[in-house]
C-alpha cells in the first residue's frame, strides 16, 4: 500500500484533479473538505476515473477550523504528508468580508499545522498563488520577484507563506513546498470533473464556459486599453491536469527524505495569453460565438502576469504539457457535458 496523503479542499476544482493523480501514482488520498464551495460528487467521479485505485480515496466532511475533528482524523490515520488546498478564493468577496477570509484561510491553516505538528506529520504542499506578485514591475515573475498583496485574499496567501517560513525556521524537521499557481483552467479530458464555481464566476474561463452554455448572456472584457498586444490583460493559463501533476512532483521531492525547509515554486507555462486570444481559442474549441461587452479595467487587476518556470523545471523535474488549445477543448468538454456543473442532470 502506498503512502497516505491528506488532501484538504480535495472536493474542489484543483483538489479533485489532484486526488485523481495521487491515487493514479499509487498514493492513498484522505480528502477533507467542508463542501463550502464544492460537491462530494467531484470526489466520487475522481474515484470512478481512477478505476481500481478509486478505492484508495477516502472522504471526510470536516471544516479545518474544527480542530478536534482534525485531531481525531490524524489520530486514526497514519498521514505521511498534506496537500493543502482548502481556502476561500474570491477576491471581491475577500474585500467585502476580510474577517471571513482571515478566519477561514489563516485560522484554518494554523489549526492544520498545529495538528500536523502534534502528530509528527511535518511535510506540506501549500496552494499559494501568483496573486502574491501583485502588479509585477517585471515579467516573467521569478520566485525572487517582490511580493505584494492587492486584497485580503492575496494577503491570506502572503501571511500563510510567512507562517510556513517561520515554522521551518523553528524546526528543521518541517519540509514545506509553496506552489504559486498562475491561472488554472481546463478540466479532466473525460469531462467528468471540472470547475464548478458557486454563483457568478469571477474568473475568465468559467465565465466563458457559462456564456457558451447560455447561462450568461455575454462576457465583459475588463480593460481594452492596457499596453499589451491587443489592449487586454495578459495571464499565464495552465491546464489543471498539468497543475495537478506538478503537485505529485512536489510531493515526491518532499518524500525524498532530504531536509528541505521552505521552498517556493511557480507553476505556470511561462507563456502569456491575452483575454481576446483566450476568447478566440475558446470560440474555436466550442464552435460557439462569445458575445463581448467591452468595459473599463477591473479595479486591482494587473496588466501582464506570467511565470518564470525555470526553477520548477530544474528542481521538480516538471513542465506543463498542454497549451491553450487543449485547455479550451477540455473546458468546453466539461461545460457542455455539465452545463450546471455537478448539479447537471445525470449524463449517463
Ligand atoms: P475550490 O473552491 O474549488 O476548492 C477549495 C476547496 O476548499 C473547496 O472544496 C472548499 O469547499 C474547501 N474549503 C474551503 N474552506 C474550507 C475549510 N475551512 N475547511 C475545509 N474545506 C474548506 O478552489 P480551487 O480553485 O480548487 O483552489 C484550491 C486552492 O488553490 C485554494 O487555496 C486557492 O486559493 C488556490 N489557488 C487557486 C487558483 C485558481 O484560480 N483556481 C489560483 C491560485 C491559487
Ligand atoms: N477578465 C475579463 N472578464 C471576466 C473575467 C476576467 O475580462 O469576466 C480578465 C481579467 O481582467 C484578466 C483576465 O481576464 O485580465 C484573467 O482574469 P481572472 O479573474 O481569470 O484571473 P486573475 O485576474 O485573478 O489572474
Amino acid at each position: 500500500m502506498g503512502k497516505t496523503v491528506l488532501v484538504t479542499g480535495g472536493a474542489g476544482y484543483i483538489g479533485s484533479h489532484t486526488v485523481l493523480e495521487l491515487v493514479k501514482a499509487g498514493f492513498k488520498a484522505v480528502v477533507v473538505d467542508n463542501l463550502d464551495n464544492s460537491s462530494e460528487v467531484a470526489v466520487k467521479r475522481a474515484a470512478e476515473l481512477a478505476g481500481d485505485s478509486g478505492k484508495n480515496i477516502d472522504f471526510h466532511k470536516i471544516d479545518l477550523r474544527d480542530k478536534e475533528a482534525l485531531d481525531k482524523l490524524f489520530a486514526s490515520t497514519a498521514i505521511e504528508a498534506v496537500i493543502h488546498f482548502a481556502g476561500l478564493k474570491a477576491v471581491g468577496e475577500s474585500v467585502k468580508k476580510p474577517l471571513l477570509y482571515y478566519d477561514n484561510n489563516i485560522i484554518g491553516t494554523v489549526n492544520l499545522l498545529d495538528v500536523m505538528r502534534a502528530h509528527g506529520c511535518k511535510k506540506l504542499v501549500f496552494s499559494s498563488s501568483a496573486t502574491v506578485y501583485g502588479w509585477p514591475k517585471e515579467v516573467p515573475c521569478t520566485e525572487e520577484s517582490p511580493l505584494f498583496a492587492m486584497n485580503p485574499y492575496g494577503r491570506t496567501k502572503l501571511f500563510i507563506e510567512e507562517i510556513c517560513r517561520d515554522l521551518c525556521l523553528s524546526d528543521p524537521e518541517w519540509s514545506i513546498i509553496l506552489l504559486r499557481y498562475f491561472n488554472p483552467v481546463g478540466a479532466h479530458p473525460s469531462g467528468l470533473i471540472g470547475e464548478d464555481p458557486r454563483g457568478i464566476p469571477n474568473n475568465l474561463m468559467p465565465f466563458l464556459q457559462q456564456v457558451a452554455v447560455e447561462r450568461m448572456p455575454a462576457l465583459t472584457v475588463f480593460g481594452t486599453d492596457y499596453s499589451t498586444k491587443d489592449g487586454t490583460g495578459i495571464r499565464d493559463y495552465i491546464h489543471v491536469v498539468d497543475l495537478s501533476v506538478g503537485h505529485i512532483s512536489a510531493l515526491q521531492k518532499l518524500l525524498d527524505g532530504s531536509e528541505l525547509g521552505c521552498e517556493v515554486y511557480n507553476l505556470g507555462t511561462g507563456k502569456g495569453t491575452s483575454v481576446l486570444e483566450m476568447v478566440a481559442a475558446f470560440e474555436k474549441a466550442s464552435g460557439k460565438k462569445i458575445h463581448l461587452v467591452l468595459a473599463g479595467r477591473r479595479p486591482g487587476d494587473a496588466e501582464t502576469v506570467y511565470a518564470s518556470i525555470a526553477k520548477a523545471e530544474k528542481e521538480l523535474n516538471w513542465r506543463a504539457q498542454f497549451g491553450i488549445e487543449e485547455m479550451c477543448r477540455d473546458s468546453w468538454n466539461w461545460a457542455c457535458k455539465n452545463p450546471w456543473g455537478y448539479e447537471s442532470p445525470d449524463q449517463s
